[in-house]
């Protein structure tokens, strides 16, 4: 049982601006979810970027809705940067 409330969020990620898809892209939202540690994270269900879990729903909101400001080049670039550096990690815990 958990009192915790669903993180509603309404910034679409910015993988919608920063990848080249084929054809338009819908944006795609958020999906909130709690680590084992009872941390809240921010996931993309299409591309997979998450925020940092944190202890604070409202500090979680706040990182996506930062990191996923949309119509910034600065932002699109550290978005990017981050994206790259999960996948980095996702990479080397499934060979480790
Ligand atoms: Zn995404």
């Amino acid at each position: 049982m958990s009192n915790v409330k669903t993180i509603e969020c309404d910034v679409a990620c910015l993988c919608g601006q920063c990848f080249a898809w084929p054809q338009k892209v819908e944006p795609s939202y958020p999906q909130h979810r709690i680590t084992r540690q009872g941390q809240h994270v921010l996931v993309c269900p299409r591309c997979f970027f998450f925020t940092g879990p944190s202890d604070n729903p409202q500090a979680t909101l706040t990182w996506w809705a930062l990191s996923n400001k949309p119509g910034n080049a600065h932002i699109a670039e550290l978005w990017l940067k981050d994206y790259r550096e999960q996948q980095d990690e996702a990479r080397r815990r499934k060979s480790a």
